[in-house]
């Protein structure tokens, strides 16, 4: 056996895959993490609130920190590498990572989360621009803000009815002319208080030094103005990371990867996990919930090709 061989292998290093990791080794499965950074987007989580089993909450890169040691513990090994293409010969994922080394087991889980689409602006690193209503809305509790939300989908309309908890008042900025979000979303936007909706809106800019003063609009008129706000939070869509799966594999129209009841893609032996994967909440909790399904799935998978293996 090749000494880059492995029951499992893991596309990464967020809390889905970390947490497959985990419950992977913990199951007697040797299992390879391609990665490249050990805890994935929990570091940009001020402090996590949202998992039980921390008072007041745990800051996110201690989260990542200790969950990649746990596993790593457990034998795991972590390459700390991005890897380039994932494919399949005979029967065996074959990963190579950046730096050209390759990998192999006969069952891979693509774990590899999404990215946030951006506005183009001239200042890309303001502070005050968010992706996670859920996560980042409560920095604004008590402090009579105004904030913006960028989109016009369900998405959007969530992220509204979320902020308008802790914000005086929301701005809904929608670049179109219609609402995307469905009948019952928008019913419930139109009758909270505090979100106003703005449409044939576009933004284009943000202006502020260091911290996030206004927003700079194009209306339908072509005319330019600044909105005022103190956060803006952006539901313009993601891109779930899939471009180095070099197989066929059956996918929403956005792209996240549909799976079975046991988390396999349509692609035997290819599991997914976390936000890459065609689902309805996207949060740490669910990730982890979600590693720790796919691994024990892959366990079940592996027996049974083991046992028609030996019945042929
Ligand atoms: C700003 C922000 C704040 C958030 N706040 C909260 C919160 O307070 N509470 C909460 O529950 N959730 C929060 N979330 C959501 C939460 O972070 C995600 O739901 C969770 O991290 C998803 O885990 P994952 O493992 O599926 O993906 P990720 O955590 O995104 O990890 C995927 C990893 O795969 C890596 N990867 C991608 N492509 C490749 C490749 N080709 N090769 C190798 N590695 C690759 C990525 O770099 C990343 O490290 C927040 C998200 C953001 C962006």
């Amino acid at each position: 056996m090749s000494e880059n061989r492995y029951d499992l292998m893991i596309l990464g290093a967020g809390p889905a895959g970390i947490t497959a990791a985990l419950y992977g080794q913990r199951l007697g499965l040797t299992t390879v993490v391609m990665g490249d950074i050990p805890g994935g987007s929990v570091y940009m989580i001020h402090n996590l609130m949202n998992y039980p089993g921390f008072l007041g909450g745990v800051p996110g890169t201690q989260f990542g920190t200790v969950a990649f040691r746990q596993a790593q513990d457990e034998g795991a090994f972590f390459t700390m590498t991005r890897t380039k293409r994932l494919e399949c010969r005979n029967d065996l994922f074959t990963g190579t990572d950046v730096d050209g080394k390759e990998y192999s087991a006969p069952a891979a889980i693509v774990a590899t989360g999404r990215v946030p689409k951006r506005l183009a602006v001239s200042n890309p690193h303001i502070v005050g621009m968010h992706f996670c209503s859920l996560c980042d809305g409560p920095l604004y509790r008590g402090k009579n803000a105004t904030l913006a939300v960028v989109g016009s989908d369900n998405a959007a309309a969530q992220h509204a009815l979320t902020l308008s908890r802790v914000a005086s008042r929301v701005l809904l900025i929608c670049r179109g002319s219609t609402l995307k979000m469905d009948a019952a979303h928008r019913k419930l936007v139109e009758a909270k208080e505090g979100i106003e909706v703005l449409m044939n809106t576009e933004v284009i800019d943000l202006k502020g030094e260091k911290f996030l003063q206004a927003l700079v609009a194009k209306t339908r008129e072509g005319e330019h103005k600044d909105i005022p706000t103190d956060g803006v939070f952006l539901a313009i869509g993601w891109t779930p990371s899939t471009e180095m799966l070099d197989m066929k594999v059956e996918t929403t129209d956005e792209g996240y990867i549909k799976t079975d009841a046991r988390l396999m893609s349509s692609f035997p032996g290819l599991f997914a996990a976390g936000d890459v994967r065609d689902t309805d909440i996207r949060q740490v909790l669910t990730a982890c919930a979600d590693g720790a399904r796919a691994a024990t799935h892959v366990l079940s998978y592996l027996g049974d090709q083991h046992a028609q293996v030996k019945r042929a």
